[in-house]
């Protein structure tokens, strides 16, 4: 049995049943029994991979962006490059390693990596050994300067909330006891106005899903206001769409996805991400959002199939076999190259980075 079950059973008998994100908090966040902070999730052996676990290209690519748009700024001596939820810190090593013939770059970059598992903190910690790195609790604890930002699958473990359509009103789904409180349960609270989707009764009818990532959308207001206050870029790559309707809460275990009350504590749980809150608060702190790109349209932008030609001149065998399915994975429609969107937000009177859509042109 999951370690965190009789934690959160008593929870909820004590307090009440509990909203997705607060099940989705205690899940993934719990100190001494939370999915993070108790492992390395990642790779073949883990329950999930990511872009940067499959290939190295992915960082490299988002390296060399990153490094011409900081010439494009007129190369400033010093910069925070940050990386929020850095998983094994394989993307910050990439990105330093194929900027290392970037003249004035390393020189300037001042790293920091946000990270909430103590973990993961430690396998970071290792692979980028090399280098000078401050972690931080949040993204508000960074010092203020020009902020050069990237963040890989972040956004999608923060905690959601979830509605169903009831009237004009919306009930919240939750997460309670049956009679026999040995297991968890889904249910929904009462029917009440809810003021931030008032704009969703316009496209959604009586028992219609729609999710709220309050985490997602205060991160990037964070983001923009330091963007538009200090100058600098972030790029935000991630599974999901412009906005949805329906239920995108899932959990994966061992590389199979498993109900998210099944295994507490012991599955990844994450939402797809919306991306139209993100490109409305970069809007109202008065920078630019750029188009929804999808992710296999930005690596080709970026030149990965010259990247992949030359790095297969090497190989043979399987591990040109297995370098070829990377290339195809990250890139093709039908893996990752489409579920897959990166947003950059970026100061105003400033170009936006390279192999992004133009700010309004969402290939969605
Ligand atoms: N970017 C990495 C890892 C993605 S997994 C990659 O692409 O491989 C999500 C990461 O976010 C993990 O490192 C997890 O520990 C971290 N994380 C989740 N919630 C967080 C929070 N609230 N604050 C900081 N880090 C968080």
């Amino acid at each position: 049995m999951s370690a965190l079950l009789p934690h959160l059973i008593e929870r909820i008998q004590t307090t009440g049943p509990l909203s997705i994100a607060e099940y989705m908090q205690e899940c993934l966040l719990h100190p001494t029994h939370g999915y993070y902070a108790t492992r390395d999730p990642f790779g073949a052996d883990g329950d999930f991979t990511t872009a940067p676990e499959i290939s190295q290209m992915f960082g490299e690519l988002l390296g060399l962006c990153l490094a011409q748009a900081w010439l494009d700024r007129d190369a400033p001596k010093s910069f925070i490059l940050a990386e929020p939820g850095p998983g094994r810190g394989t993307l910050m090593a990439d990105i330093m390693r194929a900027t290392r013939s970037v003249p004035g770059f390393h020189a300037a970059a001042n790293l920091y990596l946000i990270e909430a598992s103590a973990t993961l903190r430690g396998v970071q910690k290792e692979t980028l050994a090399d280098y000078d790195v401050t972690w931080c609790d949040a993204i508000s604890d960074l010092p203020h300067g020009t902020l050069l930002l990237v963040a890989n699958e972040f956004l999608d473990a923060l905690p959601i909330r979830q509605f169903l359509r009831d009237g004009t009103g919306w009930r919240e789904r939750r997460v309670g006891l049956p009679e026999t409180p040995d297991t968890l349960i889904f249910g929904a609270g009462e029917s009440t106005q809810i003021p931030a989707l008032a704009h969703r009764l316009h496209d959604t009818k009586y028992g219609d899903l729609v999710e709220i990532n309050a985490a997602a959308r205060a991160t990037a207001t964070e983001i923009s206001q330091r963007i538009a206050r200090d100058g600098g870029l972030a790029l935000l790559v991630d599974y999901g769409s412009w906005h949805s309707t329906g239920d995108t809460f899932q959990a994966l275990k061992s590389h199979q996805f498993i109900d998210p009350l099944l295994q507490p504590g012991d599955a990844d749980l994450t939402a797809h991400v919306d991306f139209e809150p993100l490109t409305e608060e970069a809007e109202t702190a008065g920078i630019h959002a750029s188009g929804l790109t999808h992710q296999g349209v930005l690596l080709e932008r970026l030149g990965i199939t010259g990247r992949a030609q030359a790095l297969a001149a090497n190989m043979t065998g399987e591990t040109l076999d297995a370098h070829i399915s990377a290339h195809r994975r990250l890139t093709h429609p039908e893996e990752m190259g489409t579920l897959f969107k990166a947003l950059a937000l970026f100061a105003k009177g400033t170009p936006p980075p390279p192999g992004f859509n133009p700010p309004g042109a969402n290939s969605v």
